[in-house]
């Protein structure tokens, strides 16, 4: 048995691709933009293109305004000055957090292991990260949330891993790490000694409140 847990936040916690889907989708209708792409072409569309976008951020290639605005240029094939970009993903970003929930299950698995010290370890942005964590009410249910603002790391780097194991002070072959992602959540904690839970909310006996039977 663990006896402390670490979570990755979106797509573990937090329904963060529904939140991505509802927020695009608005946005589209608010400012009436690019009607001949189909909802899921959209959806999957503004997806990839962030995926894509967010590693070269990763890699140092593009900042985070660069990030944003060719998204949106890219996906709804726009010539859009900056200014008009940061508007757009201004409105963009106060959709997707009105849309931020938690997945399924999340707050049945918070309730039965609550007796375990627990720490969130996400690629987010801190403050993006703290105010999910509000938004969520999840602030009282753990001990941190490690970012890499926190230790100048991302996922799968070990060292962010790390950072909330020395928060914890428990041995790593003592936690269990949750996420969603194998190469950045998963590997890296296994690695280390950790057991851990993948998360898949679309696959049978892999959601969140599955991860109970883990803990
Ligand atoms: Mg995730």
């Amino acid at each position: 048995m663990p006896r402390a847990l670490l979570l990755d936040l979106d797509d573990t916690l937090l329904d963060d691709r529904g939140a991505m889907a509802t927020a695009v989708l608005q946005l589209r209708i608010q400012r009436g933009l690019a009607p001949e792409i189909e909802d899921n072409k959209l959806i999957q569309l503004w997806d990839s293109v962030g995926r894509e976008l967010w590693k070269a951020m990763a890699n140092g290639q593009v900042t985070l305004e660069e990030q944003r605005r060719t998204r949106l240029r890219r996906v709804f094939r726009q010539e859009l000055s900056d200014e008009a970009a940061d508007a757009l993903f201004a409105d963009y970003l106060a959709h997707y957090e009105e849309a931020w929930e938690l997945l399924p299950g999340a707050l049945e698995f918070l309730e039965s292991t609550a007796h375990l010290p627990r720490i969130i370890v996400t690629n987010g942005h801190k403050p993006q990260a703290l105010r999910k964590v509000a938004k969520l009410d999840l602030a009282h249910r753990f001990l941190a949330v490690v970012t890499p603002d926190d230790c100048g790391a991302r996922k799968p780097d070990p060292r962010i891993f790390l950072h909330a194991l020395r928060l914890l002070g428990i041995d790593p072959r003592e936690v269990l790490m949750i996420g969603d992602n194998i190469e950045a959540d998963l590997a890296p904690a296994k690695a280390l000694g950790m057991k851990t839970f993948h998360v898949n909310h679309l696959a049978d006996g892999q959601s969140i409140r599955h991860a109970s039977s883990a803990a």
